[in-house]
């Protein structure tokens, strides 16, 4: 630190330490600072919890004016208020959760130079009420917070950011600042596009999370399997991810019985009980928060031990911003999820039952392609995160599941075969279950129903169990030589990508499933 002499004396640090405390800027903090300061405009992508509010913050305090915060979550706006209020930061936010009078003192306060921030929601900001009150008011800066809702490929699109070029026209000499946590390659060039950012400068952080452990393990008895997780996290607080809410409130249910402080967060509960246990998971020690993904943006506790997913998230975008939920303070977390054929087949099927234009659609599906290849990779588990998100990484890191237990592949072209052929042979009608049941040769009633006890391939497939079967159609599913029926029953059917395959013309190595987990207690004695 001696060899930053200038910046040691800055006035930016000297701010740093007076109003927030901190000794020194993290990452890139300092450089993102001395952009807006200067009055240029930044486009900052950093990982959830890596210090963005400052970046905005800073310059805020330090220029004449008031900072516009554009924000897209009222609750994260009140808590970014309140907490700012308690360093003694003249901020406020303008929202609907105000009422009129609330709402006329704030805009006076504007007016009168009387803030140092204003968070306004962007549907308010672009009210032609709001903007005439900032054409009478001195602007610091603006920060557009979530940028990554004005691309209409991710999943928290809002239509309203596309707007926000306006502040751009209107007032050209006011900095401005985006910042996101999530933006591939893609969604990055989106933003610098639709929001004119054309001529900000760049700070891009690494998306490393070096202290997360990333564990995928295939769905087999998925509660056992988080009990077993959980067993290895017991008093530690964490995030169990679930996709419907029925299945938060299911899994809540079944960790409490058997002594866990879990408590379920959906959208479906009364906004009083979610704050409830919203409160109770930042304030209290060892809460087992279960939740769709309604729960977590912008909530700020360091010590999360855990995050693990019953269900596959949407994206590897997804995956990243809730696992990056885990251990902001430094110390070790884990990153956990369960992965099942089910799941593939039914993100597909939303897919496909959605509403969205076809062209969005390719892209939603690819999007989960990545994600599956994640799922099923046999490499690192963070250079493969990090290859995503477009950052090389030095090697493997030696810490993720695929590191410290490469998982064993072997060369299933033989069970491919009988895999394929046995959807071919009873008409591409039916889901794995059944299939695994006529390759095992199992007497039900719906073989007995569809008299598939006399088809060549009933009864082939002995030499594998259930679910060596399952990994089976899983992997063939993922690696698209299955494709479930678009009508949603999960049927799955062949793909041109099968015929090689049947034709004796390539061969399939998969992966191996792995063996019962093994507790990490006693892989530590060993
Ligand atoms: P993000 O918006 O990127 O998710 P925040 O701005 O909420 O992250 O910051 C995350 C946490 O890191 C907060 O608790 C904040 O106080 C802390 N933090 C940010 N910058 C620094 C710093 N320079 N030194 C110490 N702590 C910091
Ligand atoms: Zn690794």
């Amino acid at each position: 630190l001696a060899c930053y002499p200038m910046r040691m004396s800055s006035p930016a640090l000297a701010e740093l330490r007076r109003v927030f405390g901190h000794d020194r800027f993290r990452g890139e903090q300092g450089d993102i600072v001395e952009q807006v300061l200067a009055g240029g405009d930044a486009l900052v992508l950093m990982p959830t919890g890596g210090g963005k509010s400052l970046c905005y913050q800073l310059p805020a305090l330090l220029r004449e004016g008031t900072g516009i915060v554009v924000s897209p979550l009222i609750a994260l706006m009140q808590d970014q208020v309140e907490a700012l209020r308690q360093l003694g930061v003249r901020a406020a936010f303008l929202n609907s959760s105000l009422d009129s009078g609330a709402a006329a003192q704030v805009e006076r306060q504007l007016v009168d130079g009387d803030l140092d921030l204003l968070y306004v929601a962007p549907e308010r900001l672009l009210t032609s009420r709001f903007l005439s009150l900032l054409e009478r008011s001195r602007i610091a800066l603006f920060a557009i917070d979530e940028a990554h809702c004005v691309s209409q490929w991710g999943h928290d699109f809002r239509p309203e950011y596309r707007q926000l070029t306006l502040l751009h026209e209107r007032w050209p000499e006011v900095p401005r600042i985006a910042l996101t946590a999530t933006a591939d390659a893609p969604t990055r060039r989106e933003i610098i596009e639709r929001l004119a950012l054309e001529d900000a400068r760049q700070f891009i952080s690494s998306f490393d999370r070096p202290n997360i452990r990333y564990t995928v393990v295939a769905k087999d008895d998925s509660r056992r399997q988080l009990l077993d997780f959980l067993d290895d996290h017991r008093c530690d607080s964490g995030i169990v991810y679930c996709l419907s809410r029925r299945k938060v409130d299911a899994t809540a249910d079944m960790l409490a019985e058997r002594g866990l402080r879990a408590l379920p967060y959906h959208a479906g509960l009364d906004a009083s009980v979610r704050a409830e246990h919203q409160r109770r998971f930042l304030r209290e020690d060892g809460i087992v928060m279960v939740a769709t993904i309604a729960f977590g943006m912008g909530i700020d506790k360091p010590d999360v031990r855990f995050v693990a997913h019953m269900d596959l998230p949407k994206s590897l975008e997804g995956y990243y911003q809730e696992t990056g939920r885990a251990g902001r303070d430094g110390d070790p977390a884990e990153a956990w999820l369960a992965y099942g054929l089910g799941d593939a087949v039914l993100l597909r099927r939303m897919i496909g039952d959605g509403d969205a234009s076809e062209e969005r659609k390719r892209l939603e599906h690819a999007k989960l392609d990545a994600l599956i290849g994640y799922c099923e990779s046999t490499a690192c588990r963070r250079q493969a995160l990090l290859t995503y998100f477009g950052e090389a990484h030095a090697g493997a890191c030696g810490h993720c599941d695929n590191c410290q237990q490469p998982p064993a592949t072997w060369d299933a072209t033989e069970a491919a075969r009988k895999a394929l052929s046995c959807a071919y042979r009873t008409e591409q009608r039916f889901g794995a279950a059944h299939l695994i049941d006529v390759l095992r040769g199992a007497d039900t009633a719906k073989v007995r129903q569809f008299g598939h006890q006399s088809l060549s391939t009933y009864g082939i497939g002995g030499d594998l169990d259930a679910k060596q079967w399952r990994g089976v159609f899983r992997q063939l599913v993922s690696a698209g030589l299955l494709e479930p029926d678009i009508e949603g029953h999960g049927a799955l059917r062949l793909t041109a990508e099968a015929t090689p395959l049947l034709r004796g013309e390539r061969r399939l190595q998969l992966r191996a499933e792995a063996p019962k987990r093994e507790s990490r207690r006693n892989q530590a004695k060993s």
